[in-house]
């Protein structure tokens, strides 16, 4: 596959760099996305190197949810991915970008998922990854990292300690810090969702859980791109579910402080602080799609119907099924609408409670 020749361009103050590792803009602090002299014609993937551990063509499947049978309702289950959650996508492309920039080691941070698909991905072109963890997070997910001969360090305190941890621990030892939240490659590996969903038929609306972003950020990103192409006329109306117990983007587009946060089954989400949330909201309310939030109960209902419905994926995938009859119900969704929801984790990763 060819390099895409593209460069990084400052969200803030649209100063561009070559392609790089870098994780913001030396004369503003800015974060940086991916641009393009040339949209890429052959697709929108960014195959630095290929990195074959058969991340993206999940299949999407028809289905019936209880609270929601007027809708048309398809799954794209995104956890039949390699390391079980559809971080695969991004963290094919970021690990690729490190790899073409010469690193053999790197420095992440995590709460799981994105760790063990990075450490995946690492094992793949023969990196060394360290990979800094919150110390409560789920122990499945730290054992996956490990089996890959990923490095744990893990960190007691919330996401922003163990961001500065990692940062720190880079920095000392001169290896770079990848930091999936912040690096632009990681999302734009998550375009290649956007360009199989249109394969497929594109539906009217996607409804899905929304923690850092990458997926959201992606999607549109993807949409957009392929407008831009002429592959397609619109975009579907994207909207992004968060627990009401971690809900920053949900207050953002209320323009009000976010409230602190409390603990939720939906550990894939549990983000209080976005790095990309200006993204979020654009690609929110660009596609004309909204922001909702969902109460743990609701996602622990949902949970246990889709579980008895025989697919197994873990509660942050419960989020954007448990919001679907309230978007009905406030005329977002309407009758005979096609709704896309992507699973996006596997429940071997957080099984249920007892
Ligand atoms: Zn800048």
């Amino acid at each position: 596959m060819p390099v895409v020749r593209h460069h990084l361009r400052c969200l803030d103050c649209e100063t561009e760099i070559g392609a790089s590792l870098d994780l913001s803009c030396a004369d503003c602090g800015g974060l940086f996305e991916i641009a393009y002299p040339r949209l890429p014609e052959g697709g929108l993937r960014l195959p630095l190197t290929p990195l074959p551990l058969g991340q993206g063509g999940t299949p999407t499947i028809s289905f019936d949810w209880p609270d929601a049978r007027r809708l048309r309702l398809e799954l794209k289950l995104e956890y039949l991915s390699p390391t079980g959650s559809f971080k695969d996508r991004g963290a094919a492309t970021l690990i690729s970008a490190a790899w073409s920039a010469g690193a053999t080691a790197f420095v992440e941070d995590s709460s799981g998922n994105a760790g063990a698909a990075l450490a995946a991905y690492a094992a793949a072109a023969q990196m060394s990854a360290e990979i800094f963890v919150p110390a409560g997070a789920p122990q499945v997910k730290q054992d996956q990292i490990t089996a890959v001969g990923g490095t744990i360090h893990a960190v007691n305190g919330d996401r922003e300690a163990v961001a500065d941890a990692a940062a720190q621990y880079a920095r000392e030892r001169g290896i770079p810090y990848l930091s999936h939240n912040r690096s632009p490659y990681f999302s734009e590996g998550m375009k290649s969702a956007a360009e199989e969903i249109a394969e497929h038929g594109l539906p009217d609306a996607i409804v899905l859980p929304v923690g850092n972003g990458s997926l959201l950020i992606g999607l549109y990103r993807g949409f957009r791109e392929l407008i831009q192409l002429d592959r397609i006329e619109q975009m579907p109306r994207l909207f992004a579910i968060q627990s009401m117990n971690v809900s920053p983007l949900a207050a953002a587009s209320r323009n009000q402080e976010p409230r602190d946060p409390e603990p939720t089954i939906a550990d894939g989400i549990a983000v209080s602080r976005p790095p990309r949330l200006a993204q979020m909201l654009e690609a929110v309310c660009e596609s004309e799609g909204a922001v909702g939030v969902v109460s743990e109960i609701e996602i622990e209902t949902a949970r246990r119907t889709i579980l008895q419905r025989g697919l197994y994926v873990e509660p942050t995938s419960a989020v954007p099924l448990a919001a679907l009859s309230r978007l009905q119900e406030r005329g977002m969704l309407a009758d005979d609408e096609r709704v896309l929801v992507p699973l996006t984790g596997s429940g071997l990763k957080s099984p249920p409670i007892r």
